[in-house]
């Protein structure tokens, strides 16, 4: 499998790609189709060629894009518990969507799976691994944890941070990580990072 990074000064976008399939996590602000496109020319990738989007929450710079994606016939997956978060964030933040032109997401026909059933729908795209939720950055954090050791964590507080903050959630969403064997962390705003052994 190849790891893309094509996301921009905002936020990074991963795009997994696969012998079959082409999987990106998070999506970018509202109104940053055309980043996307030129990022995606540097890998020879179209935008029409990514088969499923996930987000790993709902905040504009992950999340702002979504439907704009599925315009140009790319299959958004969402958690179910995922699922009242995107009218939180279109009440919450309606000023800084209206500002970047954001495209109400539509509902109906989305892909909705449950943690449960995320090691499946992943085979089916030949990856393997799984989707955890996380609750240190956001109720509705998702990190997608390949078997391999790489993890897509999102906004999640980095792990000393969290035990220097003592954020509880932060904290355990880590322990369960480590326990899925993740060796390197690939965050939301910046670069990818081997997690350190723990000596516990
Ligand atoms: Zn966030």
């Amino acid at each position: 499998m190849e790891i893309f990074n094509v996301g921009n000064n905002a936020v990074n976008l991963y795009l997994l790609k696969t012998a079959t399939h082409l999987l990106l996590i998070d999506s970018g602000f509202p109104g940053t189709l055309h980043d996307l496109g030129r990022e995606l020319r540097k890998t020879n990738i179209k935008i029409r060629e990514i088969d499923f989007l996930v987000v790993t929450h709902f905040h504009p710079d992950h999340a702002g894009l979504i439907q704009d994606l599925k315009n140009e016939s790319i299959k958004f997956v969402i958690l179910d518990f995922q699922v009242p978060f995107v009218s939180k964030m279109e009440q919450e933040k309606e000023r800084l969507l209206k500002v970047r032109k954001y495209t109400p997401l539509i509902q109906k026909d989305n892909i909705c799976i449950s943690l449960h059933e995320s090691r499946k729908f992943l085979n089916e795209l030949s990856i393997q691994g799984e989707i955890i939720a996380t609750k240190g950055h956001s109720e509705d954090g998702i990190a997608l944890v390949l078997d391999s050791g790489q993890a897509f964590v999102g906004d999640l507080l980095q792990e000393n941070m969290a035990i220097e903050m003592n954020d509880q959630n932060s904290i355990s969403d880590w322990k369960n990580l480590r326990k899925l064997g993740v060796n390197t962390v690939f965050p939301s705003h910046y670069g990818p990072y081997e997690l350190e052994v723990n000596s516990e």
